[in-house]
């Protein structure tokens, strides 16, 4: 049988870390590209207005950062949530003092004949001395540090800044040490998460992608996950026969602002070769 994936083929933080909970999600949602044919949770009206308020949120700060006036975004918080994160974010906000800052920037690097991308909530960095990475969630529950520093996109972003960020450091290398990822929770300000990076990290990181990359271009079957606890939130249940039921909203708390959707403008971005 033929390989399977497109090539190039663009790896993200979120296709990664859909084939480890599932190979046969990814094979669904990048391969078939099938559309979702189920809601992930229920009440879906709950879950669609956390992802409209996520996203709006994400915007606010984003906007900030390039210079609009908090005063004027504070007028688009017209719900609960949105006033309560943007009070948050006003109030706790990163102390970003000397810090040359790169909202909403994306990064790329060619591995083999495919590619891997990832696109950042917030990079900053003071050359030569520190390079932050932030990522806004508006997660309901805070989730614990061991959690977040096993989660793909923790990976993929730490090491794709150390490779492909040298043009955000005056040309110079990103070593690893300088690096932190720092997860900013709206529901908890005064508890951020800070993940130190390291050469080992970077080492070790490097290796799983790449051995995770050539694992699925060489993947045939694309097995259905053995744990069933994924499907519980998965759009694909019905073709799996993994129950109709949706998940309940309660017990969701995946981040859902839909980050993964937008559009990656090659053209712009431009490519790192390495
Ligand atoms: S329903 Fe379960 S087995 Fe099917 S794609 Fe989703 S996670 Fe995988």
């Amino acid at each position: 049988m033929d390989n399977l994936l497109s090539s190039p083929f663009t790896f993200s933080q979120s296709s990664l870390q859909d084939y480890n909970d599932c190979p046969r999600r990814f094979k669904l949602r990048y391969i078939e590209r099938l559309l979702w044919p189920a809601i992930e949770t229920e009440p879906t009206q709950d879950y669609e207005r956390h992802q409209i308020e996520g996203s709006l949120f994400h915007r606010m700060v984003q906007q900030n950062i390039i210079g609009i006036p908090a005063e004027k975004l504070s007028k688009l918080a017209q719900s609960d949530n949105l006033n309560k994160w943007w009070d948050a974010y006003m109030q706790h906000k990163p102390d970003f003092d000397g810090y040359a800052l790169y909202p909403e920037y994306t990064l790329s690097a060619p591995l083999g004949e495919h590619r891997i991308v990832a696109k950042y909530d917030l990079i900053a960095i003071k050359p030569g001395e520190k390079a932050i990475i932030y990522d806004w969630k508006t997660y309901r529950k805070r989730p614990k540090n061991e959690y977040l520093a096993a989660r793909w996109q923790t990976r993929l972003y730490s090491a794709l800044l150390e490779k492909a960020g040298n043009h955000l450091n005056k040309d110079a290398p990103i070593f690893p040490e300088k690096i932190e990822m720092v997860y900013w929770f709206s529901n908890f300000p005064t508890e951020p998460a800070r993940l130190n990076y390291s050469k080992e990290k970077a080492q070790s990181d490097w290796d799983l992608i790449s051995k995770t990359i050539t694992e699925i271009n060489a993947e045939k079957e694309f097995a259905m996950s053995e744990d069933e606890r994924p499907c519980k939130f998965c759009a694909y249940r019905s073709y799996c026969n993994r129950g109709v039921k949706a998940g309940e909203w309660d017990e969701f708390n995946e981040e859902i602002d839909a980050e993964e959707s937008f559009e990656i403008d090659f053209e712009r971005i431009g490519e790192i070769a390495f």
